[in-house]
């Protein structure tokens, strides 16, 4: 049998010590709710594990607003659960079943079944930590190893509190005159320190983790168009060979320094956003867009054949003169694109790409508003 005293303020300090770590953190990064919810949370059980262990005797009403503390908690942390990870806030879910449960509980200690009370805690407590971890199982698919962890230690300490209720349940004790001080007791203290403090690493640690994530994807993608920029395409498609029958497409607005001359730069970013949009919808799932810089774009499809790919890029070619962002007179803005196609033998990405460049700017010298390639490539 373990001091349960000690393992319950321990629980209180290391759940004000995390309280403090996730607040301080909040205050950095306030749209990430989570770590508010988090810290609320660990606020409530802190006081609340304090005061269940600090008294020798045994005072009804204090185990009652101790366990009202901690069920608050219990709600909170569920809500920062949530909030990790479907970015959903269930405040009615957790307010309703915290008023269920304590309501309930308040009421069997006031009848004096001060020991059903304390089953009605650990149900409720049991369930909180069920779906708290249910919500990190999930959302495993992000970063699987960290929240299974979280969801196995959520559910751990969930079953260690229904053990606790069954305990007190199989003995009979309707009625406490000591705090229950059992095998399962034991069990549930050291789980919900070891819990509280590993759940508290990891969620700094995956807070940590989407920031870096978050600066990687603002760093490969385009501010404008929202496609992947140069670095990206780059590190994408850079030193290996390229697979045979990829296809790079190269396309250029034609005359766009004198749209924007002319409407001023607010209209050429729109015609540049409306063409990337044309892009992102002409492509399926396992091809690429990118944005080099200016109005110069990269296309990166899986070629079935040459004819396929001429008639993706002369889609995109029609589709843009349909769309007409341009005030007055000017006509509809028009594309020029080359496209070269990987050859069975091994070929970089920089060969490709200068292939398709010499290809647009033939189309250019051809007139403008229209596709070279890829026959010509495979003529030459
Ligand atoms: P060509 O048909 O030969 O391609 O002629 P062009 O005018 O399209 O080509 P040029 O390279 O002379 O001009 C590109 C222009 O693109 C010049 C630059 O001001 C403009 N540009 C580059 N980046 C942006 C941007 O982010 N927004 C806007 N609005 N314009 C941009
Ligand atoms: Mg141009
Ligand atoms: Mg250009």
């Amino acid at each position: 049998m373990l001091d349960q005293t000690s393992l319950l303020i321990a629980i209180g300090f290391s759940a004000t010590a995390l309280m403090l770590t996730l607040v301080i953190t909040w205050l950095g990064a306030q749209q990430d709710r989570y770590l508010l919810s988090w810290g609320l949370g660990l606020g409530f059980v802190a006081p609340g594990s304090m005061l269940y262990g600090w008294f020798k005797t045994y005072d009804p009403a204090v185990q009652c607003t101790a366990f009202a503390l901690l069920l608050a908690g219990f709600a909170f942390i569920y809500v920062g659960c949530t909030q990790f990870s479907s970015n959903r806030t269930p405040g009615r879910a957790a307010v309703l079943g915290w008023l269920l449960a304590t309501g309930l509980m308040a009421a069997l200690f006031a009848l004096g079944l001060s020991g059903v009370g304390t089953m009605v805690m650990n149900v409720a407590a049991a369930i909180f930590f069920l779906a708290a971890g249910r919500e990190h199982w999930q959302a495993r698919s992000n970063t699987p190893l960290a929240m299974f962890a979280k969801a196995a230690l959520y559910g751990s300490t969930a079953i260690t509190f229904a053990l606790c209720a069954i305990v007190l349940f199989v003995e009979g004790q309707w009625v406490l005159t000591a705090r229950p001080h059992n095998w399962a007791e034991d069990l549930n203290s050291i789980a919900l320190l070891a819990a509280l403090a590993a759940a508290g690493a990891i969620t700094m640690a995956l807070h940590q983790f989407r920031i870096t994530e978050a600066h990687r994807h603002l760093a490969m993608t385009d501010a404008l168009t929202g496609l992947l920029n140069r670095r990206a395409l780059f590190s994408l498609a850079g030193n290996a060979p390229v697979a045979p029958a990829t296809a790079v497409i190269m396309l250029d607005l034609d005359d766009f320094k004198t749209i924007n001359d002319r409407f001023g730069h607010a209209i050429g970013d729109e015609v540049l956003v409306r063409f990337a949009a044309i892009l992102s919808r002409a492509l399926g799932p396992e091809d690429v867009a990118a944005r080099l810089g200016g109005e110069e774009f990269c296309l990166l499809v899986h070629a079935t054949n040459a004819a396929a790919v001429h008639a993706l890029a002369e889609n995109i070619r029609l589709e843009f003169l349909g769309t007409d962002p341009l005030p007055g007179d000017f006509g509809p803005p028009t594309v020029s694109a080359g496209i070269a196609i990987a050859s069975p033998r091994p070929e970089n990405f920089d060969e490709l790409l200068r292939a398709a460049d010499e290809l647009l700017y033939r189309a250019k010298d051809a007139g403008r508003n229209r596709v070279h390639g890829p026959e010509l490539r495979l003529v030459a």
